[in-house]
């Protein structure tokens, strides 16, 4: 599809999905759209949108980008939703080998140039696991932080359709969902871990914080790259 006719495409799916709700919306998706995929990062709150993901259809493909730097928490939290949601199409995406030697042999890249470590463990991966795929769907919220605060349930990312069905999801939301289903919490969240990515990017969150504050902390980043939002 075309720029102008993804970007007419995507208007139209957010004026005709305005006030669903997100089971209903995934469960259309679903059905209209063959390649649907979700990226999921098994963190803080990833429990929430794989689990509505499963009651609509658990073979939905889950892609789960192993960046080689995760809490071995995350790589246990991974398989304890697969079996306890009952995911059958979960794909592991990891950073190319030869890229890793090449440009982190030490594995040290993201104290001298995080952008870089990002994108060849995180961004790369990610462009290889989505090629064939027109629309996947993201985790991110509104209330996470500034830079999420304008969040559209369906945006054009690098020309795809990428949704946001828990956008307008309040913390409230999220803890109700979560009480009401009883799903397994991410083993750092009691740690006040409330945005998890890999393990040296990550700190706990204090008091009074935003959410995503752990990540990157003392550093002007705020994002790893994957939600660029570039055409
Ligand atoms: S979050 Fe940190 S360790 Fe992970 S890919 Fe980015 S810079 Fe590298």
């Amino acid at each position: 599809m075309k720029y102008p006719e993804l970007k007419d495409k995507i208007s139209a799916l957010n004026e005709r999905f305005r006030n669903a709700d997100s089971f209903n919306i995934l469960h259309s998706l679903s059905n209209e759209f063959p390649d649907l995929t979700l990226v999921s990062s098994f963190g803080a709150e990833a429990a929430v949108l794989l689990h509505l993901v499963s009651r609509v259809d658990p073979n939905t493909p889950v892609v789960f980008i192993d960046t080689g730097k995760l809490f071995k928490e995350t790589l246990d939290y991974k398989n304890t939703l697969q079996k306890e949601f009952g995911l059958t199409n979960i794909k592991i995406f990891e950073p190319d080998p030869e890229i890793i030697n090449k440009h982190d042999p030490l594995g040290i890249a993201h104290m001298t140039q995080p952008d870089s470590c990002c994108f060849f463990r995180k961004t790369k991966p990610l462009s290889r696991a989505l090629q064939n795929i027109t629309i996947w769907l993201s985790g991110r919220k509104r209330y996470q932080s500034l830079s999420r605060a304008n969040i559209q349930l369906f945006e054009l990312s690098d020309m795809r359709i990428k949704v946001n069905p828990l956008a307008d999801w309040t913390i409230e939301d999220i803890r109700k969902y979560r009480t009401k289903y009883n799903l397994p919490a991410h083993p750092l969240l009691k740690d006040n871990f409330l945005s998890i990515g890999c393990m040296p990017c990550t700190t706990a969150v204090k008091d009074g914080e935003d959410q995503r504050s752990g990540r990157w902390r003392g550093q002007d980043k705020i994002e790893c790259g994957i939600h660029s939002n570039a055409p």
